[in-house]
Formats: C-alpha cells, structure tokens, sequence
C-alpha cells in the first residue's frame, strides 16, 4: 500500500550505514548519459566510474573536443552537488570503435586503455582538455586512468594531464582574465597486478584511486573475462584476487590515498560485504544492485564484517569463501 512504499522510498533515500552506524558511500556506475534521475537520490554520493567509451563509440569518427565538452559537461551538471569520476577512453580488449580497428591476437594483452592514448596524446590531450572545460561551472569532476601497469604511465599521463590544464587555462583566461579553472582531481585504476608492487610509490602523484576488479581477476587468474569455456575459472570471490585486494586496501590506507571499488564485486551483496570488512568505505556499482547492497550493508555489524573478511583470506578456493559469506547473509536475513 501507499504507507509501505513511502516507507521503502524514505529508506532507499537513507546514505548507508551498517548496523553499527559505520558509514559505507555507495557511487554508480555510468556512462550512457541517462543517469540525470540518480542524481537526486540522497543514498547515491556521486558517480564513481563514468565509462567514456560510449561517447566515442555511438559515432562514427572519433568526437571533436566541443562534442566531448558537451557530453561531460551534461553529467557534470547532472550531478552538480557530487563527485563524478570518469575514465579516460578505455578502448582495445573487447571494446572497439568501428572507425579505428585494432587487430590482435591477444587484445586483452594489447593495445588498450592508457596504452593506447599514451600512444596517441593527439586523442588523449583532446579528451582531458573537453572534461577540464566541461569542469569549470561545477567543479566536481575527477579524472581516472584505465589500464595502468606502472608508474611510468602515471608520469606520463600527468603530463599530458598538466599540459591540458594549462592551455585551457590560457585559453579561457585570455577570453576572461579573472576566469578560474578548477583544476580537476587525478586518480588511477588499479586493474593490472604488477601495479599491486609499486603502489606505494603513488604517493604524492595521484589524488585517488580506484579497483577495476573485473580486469584485476581477468589477470591475476589468467582467464578471458569473455570466454565461456573457462567462465567456471573466472571468479573475483578466488581468494587470490580477494587477498591482492585486500593488500591495495592495506598499503592505499598506510600512504594515504582514498581507493574506492568500482568493479562488479562492489555491486555484488556478498562482495561489498568483504569489501566493507577490508575497510574500503566507498563503492561504486550498476544501479541495479544498490537495493541489495545497501541492504546487506545495514544489517551488518562492521566488526564482523572484518572478522569474516580476515578469516576468508586464508581460503583457497571460490566455493569455500562463498560458503562463508552466504552463512553470514543467512544469519542477518
Ligand atoms: C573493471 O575492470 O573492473 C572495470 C570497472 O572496468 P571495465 O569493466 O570497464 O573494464
Ligand atoms: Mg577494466
């Protein structure tokens, strides 16, 4: 009836906390363009992966910086109250453009994301110089590079990063002299592992970062996250993954770099609850799995959250962590 509805639209209102009033700041994933609705709803704290590659992909040639500008500039509206962080083009692997073909033999291996517009600045410095422009009314945007694998790719991303920034700030300060440019945040996935052994060496060069755990269990594991005859082997509960995340939790915590989760384990009740146990406190996920998420958040007490999360690290199989966690769910629900 009318009573309970209310009822269950003020609680998906509600930011999340768990049971022991531990707060836990859950984010969307986007990138079609169509989330303006979200922006109003008080649980959702922002955007936590804004996927550009649609922009790019819906086109026929690749879009011009005033296209982009407008796009970004939308969603940056859109949720003009909140954080949005979006993700530099993240083409190559399964993701392609029809009017820049990539042949491979081993495209997840290859030519993508920062590698391939590191490869291409021309492509890159247009699609920073558009968000930057399409930031200067909200000043809430965050800008997140896919498919790091070492800190070189930082450094060079950041100057390109800078250069951006700079001529933008020219340009429109020569239109308007007293014109302030915010200068956005600058924040990395943490998708590839041999980035699991230089993270301490992001200190002081990103504001931010972010776990891609898709693609982080795509490589730890070595299984096409595509491929069905080895689907069975591709599982982000394999306690390898969890234990590599739990590490990036650990050493992002002692350098002091927020790490937030956007991977689809983030969107998955049992994962945010292991998540939430290893001390992450921001999640990002499809809307579709808030609901479920935010449910199992506030039933659980954080500090059995991290009992559970610390004894599940010493599993060896998926199954035997699965156990764990659904006995848990079943003694809240
Ligand atoms: C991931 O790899 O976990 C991720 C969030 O990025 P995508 O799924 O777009 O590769
Ligand atoms: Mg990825």
């Amino acid at each position: 009836d009318l009573e309970f509805a209310n009822q269950l639209k003020v609680e998906a209102d509600e930011v999340v906390q768990t049971a022991d009033g531990k707060r836990i700041s859950l984010y969307i994933n986007s990138g079609m363009g169509f989330d303006g609705e979200f922006a109003e709803q008080e649980h959702i704290e922002g955007i936590g992966l804004y996927r550009t590659e649609y922009t790019f992909m819906m086109r026929q040639r690749f879009p011009s910086e005033q296209e982009q500008q407008l796009v970004y500039q939308q969603v940056l509206g859109d949720f003009s109250e909140k954080p949005v962080v979006m993700r530099t083009l993240d083409v190559g692997g399964d993701k392609q453009l029809p009017y820049f073909p990539i042949i491979e033999d081993n495209p997840f291996l290859g030519w993508r994301g920062i590698r391939l517009t590191l490869d291409h600045p021309e492509i890159f410095l247009v699609q920073i110089r558009a968000m930057i422009k399409a930031n200067v009314f909200t000043d809430n945007l965050h800008i997140m590079l896919p498919m790091i694998s070492d800190i070189g790719e930082v450094d060079e991303a950041r100057r390109l990063f800078n250069q951006a920034y700079f001529e933008v700030q020219d340009e429109l300060q020569e239109a308007d002299a007293g014109a302030i440019v915010p200068k956005p945040k600058f924040g990395v996935m943490l998708e590839v592992p041999s980035m699991l052994f230089q993270l301490k060496q992001l200190k002081g060069k990103v504001d931010f970062c972010s776990i891609g755990t898709n693609d982080l269990t795509q490589y730890l594991l070595a299984v096409d996250r595509n491929n069905d005859k080895v689907a069975n082997l591709y599982d982000a509960y394999h306690p390898t993954v969890l234990n590599a995340i739990k590490m990036i939790a650990d050493v992002t915590n002692e350098i002091g770099i927020p790490c937030s989760v956007c991977g689809e384990l983030a969107g998955d009740p049992g994962g945010a609850m292991l998540l939430a146990g290893m001390g992450f406190t921001q999640l990002s996920m499809n809307t579709k799995n808030l609901l479920r998420v935010k449910w199992v958040l506030k039933k659980s007490n954080s500090e059995d959250l991290k009992e559970l999360a610390d004894d599940i690290l010493n599993c060896t199989r998926p199954d035997q962590v699965k156990f764990r966690v659904n006995r848990y769910i079943l003694n809240i629900g």
